[in-house]
């Protein structure tokens, strides 16, 4: 028997939303309602939205009906409904980071990429499920419950951005924002079935993200196709006074990049990622890929990124060292959570962390603290400093000889709840072939691009160079608009 799925049919695309809402075709309040009526008929199986923020959402629609009504043009977002994951801070909404710790805690303004979003039309329809504190590959950290996979109820969504991911696959929103430190974008988008971009490092700002690990920590968007997220991505994108890692390069028009064809680019295919590991029924869809890509005129040159196996060591160094640093300002004075049942100040501290905080997380913080301590810097933290170094080489020299790099997102397709739950190391090699990209700062997109023979989907991811996200999206539309379609 199938296992039961929640999928949508044909969802507009931003496009057809800004377009029917500036003739009047449609408005925005029913785009809204509609999405909201999706939300309360399927949510309850899927469990992606933590908070609705249905006001807000309701004024801005009638704010861009009001501007089409008066002839105004529209910006390029109006009318969308779009969900946020709820690291980012939304002003009037919870943000819970997925943490019993946060519990309660209202952020008093909003991140600079939703306030984008909404300065665009967008209309903010609420906060989306996540791994706690965004650590995880599955959603099954979220301290509010695990987010369920759309395509088949009894698999995990992907994470940490589980909850933005199905929201687009099930129709309830049609882009959504999350963030990718390690994967937690491209993976759950190839796990569900989705589009999700992974910017460049610097290329939208951090503001008001509850911060996991800072010099990995990204924010980018999902949505059905290429081009949504790439119309999301412009507008999101770009510096910011308040984030100084935000870099002041324009912001490229990334349509009429994609408008360029595709045939003449040069794709890399590094032998390291089609090793071991691999499912075999996702290498055949990714090489099917690789194929339609070669049929439009790109040719396919193997090349080898050398240091690769040491990336998740690496990464697992360098993030849970960031994490502890980060994390030490959940004390239960400031935000959220403070045990009641404490005496003194560091009774107060101790038991607020150690209730507030779930399993990972206090398996993150106490390795990065460990990793960061005295006698074990320089070979755990300065170390991985130094790997990462030649990770982000190992592209610098690919990209020499090749324009984009092309790899599975995840070595499987979506795995079954509870199926890694007891086994940490499983869990971190779902991310075996997104950390790399992540370290090296560079940018990168997952795309569907097949099933399995159960239906599941699978994704492609396509990397570029820094601040190269407009041949990263015409790489990809080649693979969506070849339609790459099921294979079952
Ligand atoms: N799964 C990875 C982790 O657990 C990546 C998470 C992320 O990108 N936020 O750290």
């Amino acid at each position: 028997m199938k296992p039961e799925s929640v999928l949508t049919e044909k969802p507009p695309s931003i496009d057809c939303i800004r377009r029917q809402v500036a003739d009047g075709t449609k408005t925005a309040q029913a785009f809204a309602e509609e999405t909201y009526a999706r939300i309360g008929a399927v949510d309850s199986r899927i469990h992606a939205y933590l908070a609705l923020s249905r006001e807000r959402a309701l004024q801005q629609a009638k704010k861009m009906d009001a501007m089409a009504k008066s002839g105004q043009t529209l910006p390029p977002l109006a009318g969308v409904p779009v969900g946020i994951k709820d690291v980012l801070n939304m002003q009037g909404a919870p943000a819970t980071a997925g943490s019993k710790i946060l519990a309660g805690y209202h952020p008093p303004y909003d991140a600079t990429a939703v306030q984008r979003l909404e300065a665009a039309g967008a209309i903010l329809l609420g906060k989306l499920n996540c791994d706690e504190f965004a650590m995880g590959s599955s959603n099954e950290n979220s301290a509010y419950g695990p987010v369920r996979n759309p395509h088949a109820l009894d698999r995990v969504p992907g994470g940490s951005s589980g909850g933005s991911a199905a929201a687009v696959a099930a129709g309830m929103a049609v882009g959504t924002l999350g963030t990718d430190t390690g994967g937690s974008i491209r993976q759950p988008a190839s796990f569900c079935g989705v589009v999700g971009v992974l910017p460049t490092y610097g290329r939208v700002s951090r503001f008001g993200l509850i911060a996991f690990a800072s010099s990995l920590d990204r924010i980018g968007p999902f949505a059905n196709t290429v081009l949504d997220c790439a119309t999301m991505l412009g507008v999101i994108a770009g510096h910011d006074d308040m984030d100084a890692t935000s870099s002041a390069l324009p912001v490229p028009d990334y349509a009429a990049e994609m408008a360029k064809p595709v045939e003449g680019l040069r794709i890399g295919v590094p032998t390291e990622y089609f090793a071991d590991g691999l499912d075999p029924e996702v290498r055949a869809a990714i090489e099917g890929g690789i194929e339609k890509l070669r049929g439009e005129g790109c040719t396919i040159h193997p090349i080898s990124l050398p240091h690769t196996r040491y990336a998740i060591p690496t990464y697992y160094v360098l993030a849970t060292a960031e994490a502890s640093a980060n994390l030490a300002r959940f004390d239960g004075v400031r935000y959220g959570y403070r045990a009641e049942d404490a005496n003194t100040l560091s009774a107060m501290y101790r038991r607020s962390r150690d209730g507030g905080f779930g399993a990972e997380v206090k398996r993150r913080i106490l390795l990065g603290t460990y990793a960061l301590s005295a006698g074990y810097y320089d070979a755990y933290y300065r170390k991985a400093q130094q790997v990462r170094r030649l990770l982000t080489q190992d592209f610098l020299n690919a990209f020499e000889q090749v324009d984009a790099i092309v790899t599975p997102t995840a070595p499987t397709p979506a795995f079954k709840l509870g199926e890694k739950t007891d086994d940490p190391v499983a869990m971190y090699l779902a991310d075996i072939y997104t950390v790399t990209a992540s370290l090296a700062g560079i940018c990168g997109i997952s795309v569907p691009c097949g099933h399995s023979s159960e239906g599941l989907p699978i994704g492609m991811q396509i990397l570029g160079k820094h601040f190269n996200e407009g041949t990263v999206f015409r790489v990809a539309q080649g693979v969506e608009q070849q339609g790459v379609m099921p294979v079952s």
